[in-house]
């Protein structure tokens, strides 16, 4: 019996490296289904004649998703079954997939995760940071200002950051980051998950900086860096005072009245003293 189902769009994760590392239920939907709609079909074709699958597949990018995305619906509301496959990984992360997956449930159509590889959970399992809590930025601004700007408004995350990064600018992103975040910030590279060169290296930023620059192999293909939250200890603006006050009050209230109460006293920032308090609780 079938495991496809008609009228069904399937979103199926395939490998980020490895070819192994695609599911069993992945290979039977991708066999099954009336066609694969592929982020770049030259790119797929190797995968699926691998697994020996021969569907016919049509192609659906980032140019030709909104109206590529009308003439799926149809076709699945005529009972046809679809599958939506990136050139690697977990479609519509940091992929195409978003219009199309928002018109199939607007169309009352049932949307189906097959799960599987993503570079972003893959990294995160193995970077030795905080994953209790984190925040995937995707690709930062190719424009060395708009970089800057963006990495400088999450200074004060305290979860762990994950982003995508591509051999042209891995170099230069270290560097803002290194900067930016501080030389010694804590973080994680993760480059060619799964492949035969997979490295994974955690270290400060400047010394992951330095190691980059310092080898041409290092630069090459595809990369997760993975970036330590602002820690409690790196709130080394609030002297030891305040740190006695905003504690004593934390003790006692929310931590909202509690950072209001004190901002009130000391003179410093109620966004700082709360950021502080709710580190200080989650640790
Ligand atoms: N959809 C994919 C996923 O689920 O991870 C991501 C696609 S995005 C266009 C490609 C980026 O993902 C690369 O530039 C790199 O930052 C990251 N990436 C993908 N495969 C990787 C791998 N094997 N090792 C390290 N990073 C990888």
């Amino acid at each position: 019996m079938s495991i496809v189902q008609p009228g069904i769009l399937y979103i199926v994760a395939t490998p980020i490296g490895n070819l192994d590392d695609i599911t069993l239920r992945a290979k039977a939907i991708l066999s099954e289904v009336d066609a694969i709609a592929a982020e770049d079909t030259r790119h797929s074709r190797p995968l699926l004649n691998h697994l020996g699958i021969n569907t016919p597949l049509f192609a659906l990018h980032e140019h030709n998703e909104e109206q590529k995305s009308a003439y799926v619906v149809e076709r699945l509301q005529a009972g046809e079954s679809i599958a939506l496959i990136s050139d690697a990984g977990t479609p519509l992360i940091s992929d195409p997939g978003y219009r199309l997956v928002k018109a199939a449930h607007r169309a009352g159509l049932v949307v189906c995760p097959i799960p599987g590889a993503s570079a972003l959970v893959t990294a995160l399992s193995v970077c030795g940071l905080a994953t209790d809590r984190f925040s995937f930025e995707g690709f930062l601004s190719a424009k060395s200002g708009a970089r800057k700007e963006q990495l400088h408004q999450l200074i004060d995350e305290p979860r762990t950051l994950i982003f995508y990064e591509s051999s042209h600018r891995i170099v230069a992103s270290l560097t803002d980051m290194a900067e930016i975040f501080g030389a010694e910030r804590e973080a994680t590279l993760a480059r060619e998950l799964t492949k035969r060169f997979e490295t994974i290296k955690q270290a400060t930023l400047l010394e992951l900086q330095e190691f980059v620059e310092g080898d041409a192999n290092q630069q090459k293909v595809e990369f997760v860096i993975l970036i330590s939250g602002k820690t409690v200890e790196q709130t080394d603006s609030l002297d030891g005072e305040t740190r006695r006050i905003i504690e004593l009050l934390g003790d006692e209230l929310p931590v909202k009245q509690a950072s209001k109460l004190a901002a009130e006293i000391t003179g410093f920032k109620k966004r700082e003293l709360y950021q502080y308090l709710l580190e200080r609780k989650r640790e």
